[in-house]
């Protein structure tokens, strides 16, 4: 990739160039040959010709390139970056046994987070997204290790402490709740004097079944604690919900009492409503589990990638969008293998296109306007409900007052041998392009 290297010396500029985003979950809106202007970090439209009120902004030429909003992946495991791709054909609890936990198990070694979060946080600097909500391991210093780095590459991210105190590998369980619930605030306080400008922690219980009903109890009083300590700033939390039939059965043996997996979270709190939460997969979410997320805004974070490789079920992705349920799109590294979210979009209407075939077939597709809404607004706007500091808010369209994440994309080796819309070379760019045609790429109006 070629970044173009220049100083914009403040955050208001304007970009030329033809603009594309999502004007709402089914509709895009292109701009050929028009200008994007950044005003103090954020969008202040798209216009035909430079207003008057923008005139003695610096303007940066990218007449004939692509200007999209930056991509949000809302699932990935950062431990799991470093063997991505190994063990794709293996069955999911082999593959979790001779990789995954074995390799999460290392991050014990700061000087091996060192390294493989080096190598991740430079792949990500690259890749189209610039927003991210990421697991890393139960280790206190190795999380600090990959939350420093990010907080270096200008990327915008939510990191997670993982918690897990049953039913895991003994080189991954933590001792007991009190053990757990004190490495989460330990790694709480030493990010306290850190002042990151771009990087947050989110609470991070692995799943229901690796952690105990008090280890909830004691997250559930950290949240609180953070929520009093910080109001109105909400420590927000991500967790994995309803992924497979033979979890959600387990989970019915350990909580007899919850009426579906998610309320076996909002028993405890930790279920959205004044918490912002992203739970990922929801494959075999119910109708009951579906109404409780919507009423309480919880986010989906679909990984249709994942739906293939773990092979758990396609998730009802035209039910989410219909009911109207917060939804996004994870690359769930390494469940799935690639991180941009170009291609979790085409995994997305892909896998929903099998869906209707194989399993509902009164569920139509997704349309491509659909996954791209979901893998920019969509995803993007978690970062607005999470309340942040420093005004921080949403992202992912450029309509005034959103935060400026952007890519400029030089789409010419995509060429046809006749004429390309502005929306169709976006398509072609969703499915063809990859980082090499990355020109330049903003993070709340810095360049990368
Ligand atoms: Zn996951």
């Amino acid at each position: 990739m070629y970044f173009i290297v220049m100083e914009v010396a403040s955050q208001n500029f304007a970009l030329k160039g033809d603009i594309a985003y999502s004007k709402t979950q089914t509709r895009l809106e292109t701009f050929e040959n028009s200008y994007l202007v950044c005003e103090k970090g954020k969008s202040a439209g798209v216009f035909p010709r430079l207003p008057e009120a923008f005139a003695g902004f610096p303007l940066i030429d990218y007449t004939g390139r692509l200007i999209l909003p930056g991509l949000t992946d809302l699932h990935m495991h950062a431990p799991q970056f470093s063997f991505r791709s190994l063990g794709m054909d293996l069955e999911l609890l082999s593959w979790l046994e001779k990789h995954a936990f074995p390799e999460e198990a290392k991050y014990r070694d700061a000087e091996y987070a060192r390294l493989a979060y080096g190598l991740l946080t430079e792949h990500l600097k690259r890749s189209p997204n610039t927003r991210f909500c990421i697991f890393a391991t139960i280790h206190v210093p190795a999380t600090v290790i990959l939350m420093d780095l990010l907080e270096e590459s200008g990327l915008v991210s939510m990191v997670g402490k993982v918690n897990m105190d049953r039913n895991s590998p003994d080189i991954l369980r933590e001792a007991d709740a009190e053990t757990s619930a004190a490495a989460t605030r330990e790694w709480l306080t030493a990010l306290a004097d850190r002042n990151y400008k771009n990087t947050y922690p989110i609470l991070t219980p692995r799943f229901i079944p690796s952690c105990s009903d008090d280890l909830m109890a004691a997250l559930a009083r950290i949240q609180k604690h953070c929520a009093a300590a910080h109001s109105p700033r909400a420590l927000p939390l991500q967790s994995h919900l309803s992924e497979n039939q033979r979890e959600i059965a387990w989970v019915r043996e350990l909580c007899p009492e919850a009426g579906c997996y998610g309320d076996a979270y909002a028993r405890h709190d930790l279920f959205g409503a004044e918490i912002p939460t992203i739970m990922a997969h929801c494959v075999w979410s119910g109708e009951e589990e579906l109404r409780l997320m919507r009423s309480r805004g919880v986010y989906i974070a679909h990984c249709p990638q994942s739906n293939l490789n773990i092979s758990s079920g396609i998730a009802p992705v035209r039910r989410f969008l219909d009911m109207g349920i917060p939804t996004g799109l994870g690359s769930d590294v390494a469940g799935g293998v690639h991180t941009s979210i170009f291609r979790a979009m085409t995994d997305a209407i892909g896998v929903s296109k099998l869906r209707q075939c194989l399993v509902a077939k009164d569920e139509a597709p997704i349309t491509f306007e659909e996954a791209f809404w979901m893998g920019t607004l969509g995803g993007g706007s978690f970062f607005g409900k999470a309340g942040l500091p420093g005004n921080a808010g949403a992202t992912g369209s450029f309509d005034p007052g959103y935060e400026f994440d952007a890519l400029v994309i030089d789409d010419a080796d995509l060429a046809a041998p006749f004429s390309l819309s502005v929306e169709e070379r976006l398509r072609r760019t969703v499915y063809l392009s990859d980082d090499r045609h990355i020109v330049a790429k903003y993070v709340r109006g810095n360049l990368i």
